[in-house]
């Protein structure tokens, strides 16, 4: 199925441009299309609330400092299957778990600790919704028909 999914690729990606460009040409690569791209930065607030689901969690104020520290680069991505396939191009949140195994993934390749691992994907259609429209709240969701055409 034609999907779209939001990735943002975090502040140590966008601090180095040769990471950063390498990582776009990797996405073209796998054939995904660009349907909308932003760069900006979150505010502590603005962070949180992105990543509410975490806030029980022991890394939640970690990773809320670390996604409002610098730009990020933020991005709807459209491909058949966009959702599981760009976070299994992604690699396991977990930057141990790349060690022995998914190496040859963006996470394994250049993830720094477990909360500095690159970037961000979407894990459902349902989350995929509301990230885009967190990021992107003059995108309609409808409009998605007109992309699919556009798949190689
Ligand atoms: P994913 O980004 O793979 O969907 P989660 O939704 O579980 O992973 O977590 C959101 C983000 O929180 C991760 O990408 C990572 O930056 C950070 N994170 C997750 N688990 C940990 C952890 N155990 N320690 C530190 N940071 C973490
Ligand atoms: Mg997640």
């Amino acid at each position: 199925m034609f999907q779209l999914t939001l990735c943002i690729l975090k502040p140590d990606v966008v601090r180095s441009p040769r990471l950063f460009n390498e990582i776009i040409q990797l996405i073209l690569q796998r054939q995904f299309i660009f349907v909308k791209s932003k760069r900006l930065q979150l505010s502590r607030e603005r962070a949180g609330e992105f990543y509410q689901e975490h806030q029980q969690k022991f890394f939640y104020s970690r990773l809320v400092h670390y996604m409002s520290c610098g730009p990020i680069s933020c991005h709807i991505l459209g491909r058949e299957n966009a959702i599981q396939e760009w976070r299994s191009i992604l690699g396991p949140t977990k930057v141990f778990k790349t060690i022995f195994e998914a190496q040859d993934t963006i996470r394994g390749q250049h993830g720094v600790t477990d909360t500095r691992n690159c970037g961000h994907g979407s894990d459902s259609i349902a989350t995929a919704q509301r990230e885009i429209g967190f990021f992107f709240p003059e995108f309609d969701m409808k409009s998605i028909s007109k992309y699919e055409n556009l798949v190689v």
